[in-house]
């Protein structure tokens, strides 16, 4: 799912979209001529193996994201908030998914029994 960055507004634009049992839902709205403020929500379960004995498991996920969407290079180093840049005039909210998936996944997750050892 693509949104052109032309298209966002001050006016919150609402979203939604799941990616492996993982929904990513919330708003864009504009911050100023190349930066975009997505406020959000990721919800969902992401299978998972024990990173100490190796079982399956669920994580559960539910976290607030705020991240800064710039059109093209973002070059005010400012604020402390996460970045992502986009090239082509518009933004990838597949793209954005798949990358918090990956850094939940390379997090460390234990199994029930593991976690009290
Ligand atoms: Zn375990």
């Amino acid at each position: 799912m693509e949104i052109a960055f032309r298209k966002i507004a001050k006016e919150a634009l609402d979203f939604e979209l799941t990616k492996e049992n993982i929904k990513l839902f919330g708003k864009v709205f504009r911050k100023s001529s190349n930066l975009v403020l997505l406020k959000a929500d990721l919800v969902g379960q992401l299978g998972h193996i024990c990173d100490r004995c190796g079982k399956d498991l669920n994580v559960e996920i539910n976290e607030p994201l705020e991240i800064l969407l710039s059109d093209g290079i973002y070059k005010d180093e400012m604020d402390k908030i996460d970045v992502v840049e986009f090239y082509g005039g518009a933004i990838d909210f597949d793209e954005i998914l798949q990358s918090e998936i990956e850094s939940i996944k390379s997090g460390y997750h234990y199994c029930d029994i593991c976690k009290n050892l």
